[in-house]
C-alpha cells in the first residue's frame, strides 16, 4: 500500500490517496485480527492447561437463542433478563439449603411476567431452567438479540449473617471497594465451574475499545441502578451501600446498558425467607419491571443521554466514599 501512496503517477494523485486510506482501513483491522489470533493459538498452544476442555462458544456451537416475549412489534425495546448460576453451578447457599441458582430462576421469571403485563416491551430470558451457561453466552445472547438493556438477577452472600438488602452493580474498570470486588470475584467463578477460563480475550478487545460510547453505556447503566433505587424506596429493602461498581465478566463484554442486581442475601435468614415467598419475588419484580421500562422509554424518547447524565451525576454523588 506504501508503494501505490509513493507511486510516481501523479496523474490522479487524489484517487490514489484515496485507496491508499481505504486499503490501509481494511489492512490495520486485519492485521490486528491475523496477529490476536496467532497470539491466542499461540498461547494455547503453550499452555495445554487452558484447553483441557473445549467449551467456547464458538460461532458454529453456539447456544440457541431464546424465545423473544411480549410485543409482536419488533420495534419495540428489548430487555434481557439474565438468571445467575444454573446447572451444575448452584452459586452461593443459604443457611436453609436453599441454592442461588433456584432463586435467581424465581426472581427473573418474575421479572419477565411483570414486563409482560406492562406489555410495552419485549423480553428474553438466557435461562428459562436449571441449566449452565458461561458468562460469555449469557452477554453473546443479549448481544446476538440485539438487546436494548441487559439485567442479570443474582442473590449475595456474606460470612456475616446480618448483612442483608439489595444491591445494583454496574461495571467499572475497577471495583470501587474491596467488598464489591469480592462479590466480583465470586461472580466470576462461575465460569471457572465450566472448566474453562474465558474473559481474556474479552478483557483485551474490552480495554481496547474503552471509548466514548462505553462511557455512555455505563452512564445510562449506573442510571437504570438509580432507577432501581428510586423506584424501591419503600418496597424493597437495600444494602447500606446500594450501587456500587465492580468488574463483573458478565457484563464486560457487552455494549449495552447492564445491570447485575444482587437481590438479597441468601446467607441471611430474612432475606432468604423474603425471596422465597412469592409476594416478595412480586415486589421485587415490580419495582425492576418499572426500572426497566423507564430505562427503555428514555432510550426509546431519545432522551436517555441527558436523563442518564443527570441520574449519573447524582449517583457518582452518592458512589464517593
Ligand atoms: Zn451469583
Amino acid at each position: 500500500m506504501w508503494r501505490t501512496l509513493h507511486s510516481p503517477d501523479r496523474m490522479n494523485g487524489r484517487e490514489t490517496i484515496g485507496r491508499a486510506i481505504l486499503a490501509a482501513g481494511f489492512a490495520v483491522p486485519l492485521a490486528v485480527l491475523a496477529g490476536w489470533g496467532w497470539w491466542t493459538l499461540h498461547r494455547a498452544a503453550d499452555n495445554p492447561a487452558y484447553v483441557r476442555r473445549v467449551a467456547l462458544p464458538s460461532a458454529e456451537a453456539r447456544i440457541d437463542l431464546p424465545r423473544i416475549e411480549g410485543p409482536a412489534d419488533a420495534s419495540r425495546p428489548l430487555v434481557v433478563i439474565d438468571a445467575g448460576h444454573g446447572g451444575h453451578d448452584p452459586g452461593a447457599s443459604g443457611a436453609g439449603g436453599q441454592r442461588e441458582k433456584d432463586v435467581t430462576l424465581a426472581l427473573a421469571r418474575a421479572v419477565r411476567d411483570a414486563l409482560l403485563r406492562q406489555g410495552r416491551v419485549r423480553v428474553a430470558m438466557t435461562r428459562d431452567a436449571d441449566r449452565f451457561l458461561v458468562l460469555e453466552e449469557r452477554a453473546d445472547v443479549a448481544r446476538r438479540l440485539g438487546a436494548d438493556l441487559f439485567v442479570s438477577i443474582h442473590a449475595d452472600a456474606a460470612d456475616n449473617p446480618d448483612a442483608s438488602g439489595a444491591t445494583v452493580y454496574t461495571l467499572s474498570e475497577r471495583g470501587s471497594d474491596a467488598v464489591a470486588d469480592a462479590v466480583a470475584q465470586r461472580e466470576n467463578r462461575a465460569d471457572m465451574a465450566g472448566g474453562v477460563q474465558l474473559g481474556g480475550a474479552s478483557n483485551t478487545v474490552s480495554s481496547i475499545l474503552v471509548d466514548l460510547s462505553q462511557r455512555e453505556m455505563r452512564a445510562r447503566s449506573v442510571a437504570f441502578g438509580g432507577l432501581v433505587r428510586r423506584e424501591g424506596e419503600g418496597r424493597l429493602t437495600f444494602h447500606a451501600n446500594p450501587q456500587r461498581e465492580a468488574a463483573f465478566v458478565v457484563l464486560k463484554s457487552l455494549d449495552l446498558p447492564s445491570a447485575l442486581v444482587e437481590a438479597g442475601y441468601i446467607s441471611n435468614a430474612g432475606d432468604a425467607a423474603a425471596m422465597a415467598d412469592p409476594a416478595w419475588r412480586g415486589r421485587f419484580a415490580g419495582v425492576l419491571a418499572s426500572a426497566i421500562g423507564i430505562t427503555l422509554a428514555r432510550q426509546e424518547a431519545g432522551a436517555a443521554p441527558t436523563a442518564a447524565a443527570r441520574d449519573a451525576a447524582e449517583v457518582a454523588a452518592a458512589l464517593v466514599p
